[in-house]
């Protein structure tokens, strides 16, 4: 919607949209294409950050490459967005560099488990204080439609013109494998339960990770004759079954097929930094001094 247009709702209808003081109005028109499920994962978060009541001050969100990698441009917070994969990472620099601020992944699968994976991975097992949001669409939208690591078993990809037949990995048993202290799947036909996962998120200390299925019509669906971005969000809502504490190892996901939905993990672990501050201080006693206070 044009600057313009949300203008004009507002003199006419005494309407106004509830995520445009979130977003940076100037950027808009976005990137993304008709039926794209990022921006409601965007509505989604707009919600979760109204509904924690946190300060907008003391919020900072990091993206990496890729269509969902541009949500840190367009969210008007302290937002930063970084090299492919490598969201993670700079994360936790700006989080050990400033303890009292929520730093919040924000990207897509191809940039947090593939070229990012292994930050992924060493930032849960350090239960590093941050939470991610793993947008996750089965493909590389941006660069063209290639297979990633989370593409199903079966779907035509431009680097799988004969169907995929690499084994995805399952993203809340990776997470909790790694030691997430929080996992959560929705998609975004589950608008509410996802803005309610990530607000939960947010006020949860460690390493948050929450999946959220989402449509790429230009690329994933139309490749595959699934339809547009409606016909997607009717598959999740016609197939997603709700499970909360489902065993991660089972909620992996088929071309298609069902999809289990839920908080799979909650659960309490020391942060990187808690541990950190603890050993020292048993190591060293009087002469350190625990640093960062409390993390947010
Ligand atoms: Fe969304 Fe796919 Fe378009 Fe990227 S290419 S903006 S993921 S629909």
């Amino acid at each position: 919607m044009s600057e313009q247009q949300s203008i004009d709702l507002e003199e006419e209808y005494g309407l106004e949209n509830p995520v445009m003081p979130y977003l940076r109005t100037d950027r808009i028109p976005h990137i993304w294409c008709p039926g794209c499920g990022i921006g409601t994962t965007v509505n989604a978060f707009a919600h979760a950050l109204t509904d924690s009541g946190m300060d907008l001050d003391r919020i900072a969100v990091v993206s990496g490459i890729g269509c969902t990698g541009r949500v840190a441009g367009y969210l008007n917070l302290d937002s930063f967005h970084t090299t492919h994969g490598r969201a993670i990472p700079f994360a936790t620099g700006l989080k050990l560099a400033n303890p009292a601020t929520k730093v919040v992944v924000y990207s897509g699968d191809g940039d947090l488990t593939a070229i990012g994976g292994n930050h992924l991975v060493h930032a849960a097992r350090r239960n590093m204080d941050l939470m991610v949001v793993c947008v996750n669409n089965f493909t590389y939208g941006m660069t063209g439609g290639q297979v990633a690591p989370t593409t199903p078993l079966g779907p035509t990809q431009t680097t799988m013109p004969f169907g995929n037949f690499e084994e995805p990995f399952n993203l809340p048993f990776l997470a909790d494998a790694c030691g997430a202290v929080y996992v959560a799947r929705w998609t975004v036909y589950h608008v509410r339960q996802l803005a309610k996962a990530m607000k939960e998120g947010l006020q949860r200390k460690g390493f948050v990770f929450i999946e959220a299925l989402s449509p790429c019509p230009t690329l994933y669906s139309r490749r595959n004759r699934l339809g547009d971005g409606v016909d997607q969000v009717k598959y999740y809502k016609e197939r997603s079954v709700i499970k909360h504490g489902a065993n991660t190892k089972e909620v992996g996901l088929g071309y298609q097929g069902d999809i289990v939905v839920g908080t799979f993990v909650d659960r309490e672990r020391p942060t990187w930094l808690d541990a950190m501050n603890a050993h020292y201080t048993t190591v060293l006693g009087n002469r350190y001094t625990p640093y960062g206070g409390t993390d947010v």
